[in-house]
């Protein structure tokens, strides 16, 4: 037995990459080159001019390809980041009342927006404990269900699906879950995300796959008189977005990145294969855990289980935080829990972008330190 301080891990056992965060996420080597190749005639360009918004264009149609979507769907996208999308759903996406299936930190948060709107109703929340997800009720006063792809604060994944007889938008928070599950786009009206998860880039944009329907209530609602900041405004954002802009300055590092990343899942197969990875990653983090006996994973049901995010609790004699300590002293880094679930767990982001190969090394790892310990 040593002390965590002098603990040294086999440098044979380490992942070659350490970044297991949940968003920011690990960005690939060839992403930063292929940006610093570029980096002269792109970093530091007006974003009204064509460098940039071809770029904002490679996005808007490289999106438009990986998600297969159908004729009429438009990808709309905005400064923000996903947060910022609930306020303006809020505006222009929901009418008067929303329904909403919460089910941790994420999904409880755009609840919160809706509850507290003055100009809507009180929205009905299905809530479940952190662990599960909840099942949507179909109601006739509610025009848009606001699901969540996979709730990144515990580690559950929800199959997405158009409730059978709603005549409600479906819109998904699909933050950390688009580009790493496979989704049908007929099965929803709003898909949004942000770029720092699967697409493994830099924080700040919000981008939204919105279907005819979806588009439609942004026209009816900004042509309704409901006082909308522009900021928040979709109408606003479809108009610029159709433009290849945004309505104010982007982050130009994060469109490029994010370009890449796209372009990367593209040229490889598509969603099938970026899901795929993660796929694959999660089957070795769980088995793992499951043959493990001092881990095991959070999430009960193997179906809600997140191939995106994964939650290990450890037994009680056994120092999640303290082994996640010893390896951030590794440089593998943020598999720190989620800080408000106050569990006794590891949480592992397995994006696309983070190889099986580290993930396996990772579980050899927590081996070695838990047995050091
Ligand atoms: C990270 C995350 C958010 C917040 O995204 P920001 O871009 O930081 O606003 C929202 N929802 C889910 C599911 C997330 O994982």
């Amino acid at each position: 037995m040593s002390s965590p301080e002098s603990l040294q891990i086999p440098a044979e056992l380490l992942p070659r990459d350490g970044r297991f965060g949940s968003g920011p996420s690990k960005i690939r080597a060839a992403q930063i080159d292929a940006l610093a190749h570029d980096a002269r005639d792109f970093l530091g360009t007006s974003h009204r001019q064509s460098t940039v918004r071809n770029k904002v264009g490679e996005i808007r149609e490289g999106l438009a390809a990986l998600f297969s979507l159908p004729d009429g769907y438009e990808v709309l996208l905005g400064n923000g980041g996903s947060t910022c999308f609930w306020d303006a759903a809020s505006f222009h996406l929901v009418e008067r009342r929303s329904e909403h299936l919460t089910f941790g930190e994420f999904s409880s948060k755009f609840a919160t927006v809706t509850t507290t709107a003055p100009h809507l109703e009180d929205p009905v929340v299905i809530s479940s404990e952190p662990g599960r997800h909840p099942h949507v009720e179909v109601r006739d006063d509610v025009d848009l269900y606001a699901l969540t792809h996979n709730e990144t604060s515990t580690g559950v994944m929800m199959p997405i699906s158009r409730p059978a007889g709603a005549t409600g938008l479906v819109a998904v928070d699909a933050t950390s879950g688009a580009g790493a599950l496979l989704v049908d786009p007929s099965q929803f009206d709003c898909y949004y995300f942000a770029p720092q998860k699967s697409f493994a880039s830099d924080g700040g944009l919000w981008l939204a796959l919105c279907s005819p329907a979806a588009v439609e209530r942004i026209e009816t609602l900004a042509a309704s008189g409901r006082w909308t900041p522009a900021f928040f405004d979709l109408k606003v954002a479809l108009d610029n977005s159709r433009l290849n802009q945004t309505y104010n300055t982007p982050a130009l590092a994060t469109l490029h990145l994010l370009a890449s990343q796209i372009s990367w899942f593209n040229e490889n197969g598509g969603l099938a294969f970026s899901a795929g990875r993660s796929a694959r990653s999660a089957e070795i983090l769980y088995s793992w855990a499951e043959a493990s006996d001092f881990a095991r994973p959070f999430v009960e049901n193997p179906e809600m289980r997140s191939s995106v995010v994964g939650t290990i609790d450890f037994a009680p004699d056994v120092d999640a935080a303290l082994v996640a300590k010893v390896l951030r002293r590794h440089g593998v880094l943020d598999t720190e829990p989620y800080r408000k679930l106050g569990r006794n767990q590891l949480r592992v982001a397995m994006f696309p972008a983070v190889d099986s190969e580290d993930v396996a090394a990772l579980c050899a790892s927590i081996n070695w330190v838990v047995g050091h310990l």
